[in-house]
């Protein structure tokens, strides 16, 4: 089977994806892409994340032909690709539905720094016009969002995209903005949120960069 380990971790981030409620039934959709063999794994369509097996994932190359693989590929393929075309930094993408950002994005509020954890994603989540789900006008829509230093994007009327280097980081993004989400639209309903400015932001983005990560020569204790 090729790229087993990556078809795993499509396996295995769709499982984490619902035991951490960020989506429900088949919804949402992962990936993780290979850039050395120029190959995608991405989840299949309308497949119980509990059934799948990683033979099961969806293997398509850059220019989304199927390769390898019992199931369609996800309806989302399209963003997907166009994210990773968009962002050579991107190891994987991560798709959900999850409540709080899903309830932002029906609003068409972007999700603005109301706690520093949104430096996740960047100094604010922006929210990407609607386009029915699965087209390339979404695909467009959503690859435009995600500049170099956005790393989620709110879908109007739909969820929301992470990316990062790997499965584990684009899915403590997704996690980490559905709190923000939370804190934000909770902050509304009880009064006016306090906004961190784009310069404390900035500050904290950069101490993420190092933050979780293991010790390297000549760094301070
Ligand atoms: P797929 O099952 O085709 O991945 O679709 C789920 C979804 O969330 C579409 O936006
Ligand atoms: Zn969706």
């Amino acid at each position: 089977m090729l790229l087993a380990d990556e078809r795993r971790a499509v396996v295995d981030g769709g499982n984490a994806m619902v035991r951490a409620g960020l989506t429900t039934g088949t919804g949402g959709n992962v990936s993780r892409i290979c850039r050395r063999r120029g190959l995608v794994a991405i989840s299949p369509s309308g497949l119980e994340y509990a059934a799948m097996r990683p033979e099961d994932v969806a293997l398509v190359d850059l220019d989304g032909l199927m390769v390898e693989g019992g199931y369609q590929p996800s309806s989302e393929l399209g963003f997907h690709l166009a994210i990773y075309r968009r962002r050579p930094d991107a190891g994987a993408v991560v798709h959900t539905h999850s409540v709080y950002a899903t309830t932002l994005a029906c609003l068409g509020w972007e999700l603005p720094a109301v706690h520093y954890l949104v430096g996740f994603a960047g100094r604010k989540v922006p929210v990407a016009p609607y386009a029915t789900f699965g087209t390339d006008e979404l695909a467009v829509n959503v690859a435009a969002a995600l500049g170099p230093d956005q790393n989620a994007v709110l879908l109007a009327n739909h969820g929301l995209v992470a990316v990062g280097a790997d499965m584990r980081a684009a899915l403590n993004t997704a996690e980490e903005v559905e709190f923000v989400a939370r804190v934000y639209y909770q902050a509304q309903c009880a009064g006016t949120p306090v906004i961190l400015p784009d310069r404390e932001m900035d500050v904290v983005i950069a101490k993420f960069k190092t933050y979780g990560k293991p010790r390297t020569e000549g760094s301070e204790s």
